[in-house]
């Protein structure tokens, strides 16, 4: 029987709502007298923290009195991707086993072993399918390859009971989906690995997940529409909630439009010199306001995460326009009480699927929304210099950073210093 238990920890974490958040300084316009050491500064999406650990850098997120992280709670969303994975295997019985080879074999696309939420999603797969392999007190994340005898050492075989009979569940192979430069999350790496991998083991692929949306469309178009084989993926990125008609069997909403508020909504805040929870825990002036089933934040990481909410078959037509603000969110603020700022902001890698199709298009809405003048720049995903390259602090009056490596916060810090 394959296991699973929900993390009661996490949701519950959900409930938290911010209390006696400080006030932020009023930090103000460029050409002012602000040094940039001491503008607002928020990192989004990729949290900063070891690559190889996962821990968290804590100078990153204290780097001064306005500085936050915005991103959204990976274990609640890789639980729910597990859920959903296993609520599908539960729900569709024998005929699931394709070849009728007595094993229910998938496939794992990776996104980056080296960011912790990606990580935390392969996690949260192998442990809802019974796969997951301990390393030192945690679930060994790392990619097991080709492992068609069931014989790796970083995944095991799981076991299910479908209609009355054992099958055997196995990881068939995954792989971190990397460019030869580096980037990751590839959606066309994953397309040549399905090309790959279905030549020599097609007929023994009964189900596809992946760390995210890009990658499993890239296998789902590819090869597992036209062979019937379910497609899981992680962002709720348009073109996959789309393709739910057609057999994408399902997706996570990370609730981009929460994040990409989030994101420059605390930029808002700390340029107008009031306390970071407005318009988010607090309705503002013009009435928005977030209620806690949307986020929570956590103090000691200085960090706010949005909520996950599963997208299937059964839902997905509330989710056909990922790119919309969120109602509550959506009111335009007065320009004369919060003027025009300039923000930087960057975009790790400009190819990315889900941030240039989701959150790059609601984070230009919610600018206008806000009063930012935001001046976007994307990264080539590989190499941090084609972001700093281009970051020149002294024109902005805050910052939202997106960084390539999650080590690498301290290039900006420098730059912020200097
Ligand atoms: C998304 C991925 C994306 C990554 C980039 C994640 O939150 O789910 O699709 O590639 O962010 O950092």
């Amino acid at each position: 029987m394959m296991t699973f238990k929900l993390q009661k920890r996490v949701l519950s974490l959900g409930l938290a709502v911010i209390v006696g958040l400080s006030g932020c300084s009023g930090a103000s316009a460029s050409g002012s007298s602000v040094a940039n050491k001491d503008k607002p500064l928020v990192w989004f999406n990729r949290q900063p923290s070891d690559s190889n650990t996962g821990e968290l850098n804590k100078d990153a997120v204290n780097f001064n009195k306005d500085t936050y992280y915005v991103g959204y709670d990976m274990y609640q969303g890789a639980d729910l991707q597990g859920q959903m994975v296993e609520d599908y295997v539960a729900s569709h019985g024998a005929s699931l086993d394709r070849n009728g080879d007595g094993t229910i074999g998938y496939i794992l696309a990776i996104g980056d072993a080296g960011h912790n939420i990606s990580n935390a999603r392969t996690r949260g797969t192998r442990k809802a399918l019974g796969t997951a392999v301990d390393e030192n007190g945690d679930i060994d994340p790392s990619p097991a390859e080709q492992n068609l005898d069931g014989s790796s050492t970083v995944v095991k075989d799981g076991t299910v009971t479908l209609d009355g009979r054992d099958y055997t569940v196995r990881e068939l192979a995954s792989r971190e989906m990397k460019t030869k430069d580096g980037a990751t999350w590839d959606a066309d790496a994953a397309r040549n690995a399905i090309n790959e991998w279905s030549s020599s083991f097609g007929d023994q692929i009964d189900i596809i997940v992946s760390n995210n949306d890009g990658m499993g469309m890239a296998m789902f178009d590819t090869w597992a529409h036209a062979n019937k084989v379910p497609v899981f993926g992680y962002d709720a990125n348009g073109d996959c909630v789309a393709a739910t008609k057609d057999g994408f069997c399902g997706s996570i909403s990370q609730h981009a439009d929460v994040q990409a508020y989030l994101t420059l909504r605390v930029l808002r805040n700390c340029l107008d010199g009031v306390d970071v929870n407005t318009g988010i825990g607090v309705a503002d002036d013009a009435g928005n306001v977030l209620s806690p089933d949307d986020f929570y934040y956590k103090e000691d990481e200085r960090a706010f995460y949005a909520l996950n909410v599963a997208v299937t078959a059964d839902n997905y037509q509330n989710f056909l326009d990922p790119r919309a603000t969120y109602a509550p969110i959506s009111n335009q603020l007065d320009e004369k009480t919060h003027p025009k700022k300039k923000v930087f902001l960057n975009i790790y890698n400009k190819d990315d699927d889900f941030l240039s199709q989701t959150y790059q298009p609601l984070l230009q809405q919610y600018s206008y929304l806000l009063n930012l003048d935001v001046t976007f720049v994307g990264g080539n995903g590989h190499d941090e210099s084609s972001i700093t390259g281009s970051f020149n602090p002294g024109q902005y009056d805050a910052y939202a950073i997106n960084m390539i490596k999650t080590d690498n916060a301290g290039e900006y810090m420098d730059i912020l210093s200097r």
